[in-house]
Formats: C-alpha cells, structure tokens, sequence
C-alpha cells in the first residue's frame, strides 16, 4: 500500500478502474496472498507437472471437481479444452493439431453465445483446429436445434456463461448439457467472470473454465475444472498447441494463492464496502439535472451490484459518452463501464477499488457534472466520431 506508485516511473496513468475486471486496464487488484506467492516462487526451481498436481488438488476442491490445472487465460483454456475433447490422450494427434485429420472436429455453440471477450470466442475454438458449429439464431435457442446440429463429428459443445451472452431465449445449461450428453458430448462451459465455481460442474459442465486475474484476484491466468479425463487431455496439449499458450511458475502458484484466499476471503465484508462506494455516488449523483443513478444487480447473478447512470443530454448538457470521456480525462483518470454508451447510460463498477479511491471518484463526477451545468450548449460529440477515434488510436499504436 505504502509503495510508490509504480505507474509514474512507467510514464503511465493512475486510472481509477470502476469498469469491472477488463484486460485491458489490467483485470484486477491482486490479493496479498498471490502477490507474496508469484514473488516467492519466482527465484526458486520446481517440477512444473508437481506444482500443476498441487494445482489440480487445489482447484478440484474448491471446484468440486474431479481434477484440473492452470492455464495461461481462460480464453487459452477454452482452446486447450476443445483441443482436448478432440484428441483425448492420443500424443501423436496432440503434436498434429491444428490438423484436425481423423479426429472429431466440430464444436456446436449457441449463436446467441458466440461473444467477443476483447477477441471472438469462435476464433478461441477455431485455434485448436475445429469447426465452429453454431446453433439457433441470434435470440433463440431449441432443444431441437441443438440435438440436430449434434453428429458422428461433434467433439464438444461450448456454453458461455457472461453478460456479453444474448439474456434471453437461451438454453439453461441443465437443459443444454442434458441433450449432449444424450448423444454423448462433453460439454465446456466458458465461466470467466463468474463467481460461482461449482454451480456449473453441478449443472451439468465436463469442464468449467475460469479467469485467475478476475474475480479471484489471481494473476494472469485460466483454470479448467472437471472431469479426469478431459482435464488431462487438456493439460496434455502443453505438448502441442498449449506451448504458445505457456503459463509460468509464477501464474501456477499465484492462482493456487488466489483459490485459497478466495476460500478464507470475508465476501460480506468486501460487499458491504462495495454497497457503500455504489451509495455514496448515487447521493453524489441524485437530485442533479438529468442524472438517473439506480443500483442494479449482476445480469448474471454474481454477488455484486453496480450503479447505472442515465444521463439526459438535454437536461445535463453532456451525453453519456461524453460525461465518460471526461471523466477518463485529467489528472485522476477515472474509467467507467461504458458497452452499452450508446443507449446514453453506463456503469460504475465498485469491485476493484483501492480505499478512499470511491471518494475521488465522487469528486471526479460532481466536478463533470458541474463544469456541463456551466456549459451553454450541450456537450454533444457524434458517437460515430468517438468510434473513429478510438479506432485511429488503435490502428496507429505505438504513436
Ligand atoms: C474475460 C472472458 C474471457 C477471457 O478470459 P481471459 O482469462 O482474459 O482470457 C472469456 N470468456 C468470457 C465470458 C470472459 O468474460
């Protein structure tokens, strides 16, 4: 806590992350336990296959699992677990994917839950050399639909458990996992960003597939939990595909850290801080001119609630997206959660903050507020122009 703020010796900015747990800010804070773990293991040598069995017990029991490992990222996860659905335990198909030849290389999914995490979730299954099979349209699902686009060459069906899924008219995962065992297909849930880390194994998962450095406040890195079989198979691609996928000593021991403190964590305590960040700046917020602040909860039911705030452009004399594009200005940066700007809301995030940081943001968003209110015109940016700059931005990094 006391340590200098590594950012100002990078030349990077101090943001204040009330977005959520995004890769692209730097996921989560770390909890103690992790962060002693990674520094302790990093000076020392250990059998990799060991550390990963410690991993294995770790995981199994927090996951009610039959076994399970440590991955570089769930979306590596998701690779090496269709990839292990393909081959099993045959080392030779190993070494030969992504050439699928001989082997069962179709991966059904719901339409409805072929998502973009920061990257296609098709492509994730695609790496490992199957066929993406998608089931349904868009906002619909049947059980028809999902047996018959299951045959001789499915190797696996894929179910996503996120916001970013479509929220209705889905399969429940019960129902999902039912009809392909049916016909004898593992199903691989993708649970990134979900807290409950047995609720899908108990529905029905062969394996439930998790972020380390969300949530749970690991390092970078994936955990696959599941059944013995298709755990190993999956591990096993650490000698093919996987090798590009590598996690290090450091990501292993950190995440078996970040499992046990997870087990210890008091969750009422971190809750309550939670709730009171989210009602501070709702008292900041409400009662100012076309401000709506409402808490809301999860959309997928993880112990957590944010705050949406609508914003009436007319009223405020600022639209959504430009409020949070000032907020993310300035010397104390502050970033909220903005996928939905366009229907002229967004969210604040209470889960990643350090103490006192909920007081700055309550600053940040009165001094905005303010500084609209003084404004003559409406702040108003084309939303298309925001989109073109982000893009420019992108497409030109490093400059
Ligand atoms: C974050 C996320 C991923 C990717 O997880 P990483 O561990 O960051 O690779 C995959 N699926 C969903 C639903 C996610 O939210």
């Amino acid at each position: 806590m006391n340590t200098p703020d590594i950012r100002a010796r990078l030349g990077v900015r101090p943001i204040i992350n009330v977005s959520g747990t995004m890769t692209g800010l730097g996921a989560s804070i770390v909890v103690p336990e992790a962060i002693e773990a990674v520094s302790a293991i990093l000076r020392q040598f250990v059998e990799i296959e060991d550390l990963q069995r410690k991993a294995s017990e770790a995981i199994a029991r927090l996951c009610q699992a039959e076994a399970g490992f440590v991955t570089a990222s769930c979306s590596a996860a998701i690779t090496l677990g269709v990839a292990g659905a393909m081959t099993g335990s045959d080392l030779a198909a190993i070494e030969r994917l992504p050439d699928a030849t001989g082997l069962k290389n179709e991966v059904v999914i719901l339409a409805g839950h072929m998502v973009s995490y920061g990257a296609p979730i098709e492509q994730g299954i695609r790496l490992a050399g199957a066929r993406v099979v998608p089931v349904g349209q868009a906002t619909s699902a049947r059980p028809h639909q999902l047996a018959g686009a299951i045959n001789g060459q499915t190797a696996a069906a894929v179910y996503v458990v996120s916001h970013h899924t479509v929220p209705y008219g889905m399969l429940p995962l019960a129902e999902f996992a039912e009809i392909a065992h049916a016909k004898g297909v593992p199903v691989i849930v993708d649970a990134a960003s979900e807290y409950d880390l047995r609720g899908f194994i108990a529905a029905g998962a062969d394996l439930a597939l998790y972020s380390a450095h969300k949530f749970l406040g690991g390092p970078t890195g994936g955990i696959v939990a599941g059944r013995e079989d298709l755990v190993r198979a999956a591990f096993l691609q650490n000698m093919g595909i996987g090798r590009g996928m590598k996690v290090g000593k450091e990501g292993i021991a950190g995440t078996i850290a970040a499992l046990e403190a997870w087990e210890r964590r008091d969750h009422a305590a971190i809750r309550a801080r939670e709730t009171a960040a989210l009602e501070l700046w709702q008292t900041t917020l409400e009662g100012r001119a076309g401000i709506t602040p409402a808490i809301v909860a999860d959309p997928t039911n993880n112990p957590l609630d944010r705050l949406h705030v609508a914003v009436d452009p007319a009223a405020a004399h600022i639209t959504a997206w430009d409020l949070a594009d000032r907020l993310a200005a300035g010397s104390q940066p502050v970033i909220v959660r903005d996928h939905e700007i366009e229907h002229g809301y967004f969210y604040m995030d209470p889960c990643n903050l350090h103490p006192g940081e909920e007081v700055i943001v309550a600053g940040r968003l009165a001094e905005e507020l303010d500084r609209a209110q003084e404004s003559n015109d409406v702040i108003a940016t084309k939303l298309s122009d925001r989109r073109a700059r982000r893009l420019r931005s992108l497409l030109s990094w490093p400059n």
